[in-house]
């Protein structure tokens, strides 16, 4: 993979784009032109240029797509047994391996996340693989005792036709964490990428078939969300959506579901905390809250987006952390810098908007908050890593998910209001907390309304650890063996002996 890294730089540097790429919808096991004939562009956040052309897909398109997944669900997909459809997953996770290079620069082409990020995402999506692929033979049912006279059980069946509608942060790494389980469980897929972001769902489900799923197993569709991504929510043939974006958009998901009783699991936003205590080993602090808030440049659902500070510390954090973020360098993705673009012009200014609100009010910005160009260029959209210092409990900033690389401050006196803020906002996604004191981190990860708590590693954890949230950010489980039973239906048997 190594060898054909720089290559693949190269020429994207060199050329703006790569050769290659792919432009038609990925249905039934090929590449099929749109059915309306439309096309659209995509993006690099790091110049500002279109550097690619793909398919405008639409209700035509999706239903093409349903109806092939639903044809493959009674095909060999269905007679293959668990352990044959687990070998075919781990031969998908080799395959993301194979093509790791050029996976990770069309990522950063697309989505403009740095090119370490990008490999680091695709070295996740390959792990994913290899972990529902182990668990396609142990996903078993249960015998319940009846007594002597009855024999009762469970099954797990696949639940049928799977749509995936994918957001533009983490296009392959949301893309794997969905089709993976989903795979395993027995189901077929159809997926909607974001229209920002739709190349590498494309690549991956060429490389499903490579691995030997049979056609129309897993399926991709391009297109707007409005188009495609409606289409397919409210399809009749689709049995379980799983959607990953905003909450505007998951409660129009939620409708298009409600009158074919689809179910579904919604990842929605977050506004989530870094409780940090006095007695924390403060240099792991400021490296987890500077991951936390400026990796992906913020561009997270679960960022770390509030820091909840003790009075104590709370200046002598705050004033690393604002060093460190000055000393971050931007700049395009395939370069590696401190921190890469944001996802297009429009949420720029969206962040934009956040920030200058927050000066009118009257908040401290500590550091940052301008829009910047890519020094060695002057293109791109990019907007400077910001802090800002002292928030109140209701301020904007504090209850909106600004998704992108600014963090807001707010200070605590005690540990009920350390609670208080921590859980003051209408999202529960994820939460960190930094102390030395485990008894109190574990109290603390009681008290805080989230459906995952950190202790003193922000993002630990992985494919195995269950990802979700509460209140406003959504419900259902993915990752883990919960995403594997939220992709199965039970089914009991009792029979009287
Ligand atoms: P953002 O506003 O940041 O683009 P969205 O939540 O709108 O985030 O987008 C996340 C995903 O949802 C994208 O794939 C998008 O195309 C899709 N999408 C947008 N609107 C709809 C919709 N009404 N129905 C289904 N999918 C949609």
């Amino acid at each position: 993979m190594e060898s054909v890294l720089p290559g693949l730089v190269q020429e994207a540097q060199s050329t703006g784009t790569l050769r290659g790429l792919p432009t038609g919808n990925f249905i039934d096991g090929a590449w099929q032109v749109p059915v309306g004939g439309a096309m659209m562009e995509t993006f690099d956040p790091g110049t500002g240029l279109a550097f690619a052309r793909f398919a405008a897909g639409n209700a035509d398109d999706v239903d093409v797509a349903v109806r092939s997944a639903s044809a493959a669900l009674c095909g060999r997909w269905h007679s293959m047994s668990p352990a044959e459809r687990g070998r075919t997953l781990h031969r998908v996770a080799d395959l993301i391996r194979t093509n790791a290079a050029r996976l990770a620069v069309v990522e950063t082409l697309d989505s403009g996340k740095r090119l370490v990020e990008a490999l680091g995402d695709v070295a996740g999506a390959a792990n994913c693989f290899d972990y529902y692929a182990g668990a396609c033979d142990k996903h078993q049912g249960e015998t319940i005792p009846l007594g002597p006279d009855y024999l009762a059980y469970t099954l797990h069946e696949p639940v049928g036709v799977t749509a995936h509608i994918i957001p533009w942060n983490y296009p392959l790494s949301t893309a794997a964490r969905g089709i993976a389980p989903a795979l395993a469980a027995g189901c077929t897929v159809v997926a909607k990428p974001a229209e920002q972001t739709p190349l590498t769902a494309l690549m991956l489900a060429d490389l499903c078939l490579q691995a030997g799923l049979p056609p129309g197993v897993c399926n991709v569709v391009t297109g707007t969300g409005r188009e495609a991504g409606a289409a397919l929510v409210r399809h009749p043939g689709i049995h379980h959506i799983s959607f990953t974006g905003s909450v505007t958009t998951g409660v129009d998901v939620m409708q298009s579901a409600a009158p074919n009783i689809t179910r579904l699991v919604l990842e929605l936003g977050g506004k989530s905390p870094i409780v940090v205590l006095q007695d924390c080993d403060l240099d792991n602090a400021v490296d987890n809250v500077l991951g936390a808030i400026f990796e992906n440049a913020g561009q997270i659902c679960s960022a770390g987006s509030r820091l909840v500070v003790a009075r104590a510390i709370h200046e002598q954090l705050v004033e690393r952390v604002v060093a460190r973020a000055q000393a971050l360098t931007l700049g395009h993705g395939l370069r590696n810098p401190g921190i890469g673009p944001v996802s297009s012009v429009a949420h720029l200014h969206k962040i934009a908007g956040y920030v200058e609100r927050a000066r009118l009010r009257g908040v401290r910005v500590r550091t940052g908050g301008n829009i910047r160009r890519d020094p060695d260029t002057g293109q791109g959209w990019f907007f400077e890593p910001t802090v800002l210092d002292d928030l109140s409990p209701m301020d904007e900033a504090v209850q909106e998910e600004i998704f992108g690389p600014v963090l807001g401050v707010q200070v605590f006196d005690d540990l009920d209001e350390a609670v208080a803020l921590a859980n003051g906002t209408p999202f529960g996604l994820v939460a960190g907390v930094f102390t030395r004191d485990f008894s109190t981190a574990h109290r603390l990860a009681q008290r805080i309304d989230a459906g995952q708590v950190f202790i003193n590693e922000y993002f630990a954890g992985g494919i195995s650890v269950p990802f979700g949230g509460n209140k406003r950010s959504g419900f259902g489980r993915e990752k883990g063996l919960e995403a594997l039973r939220s992709y199965s239906r039970t089914k009991s048997v009792a029979a009287r002996l």
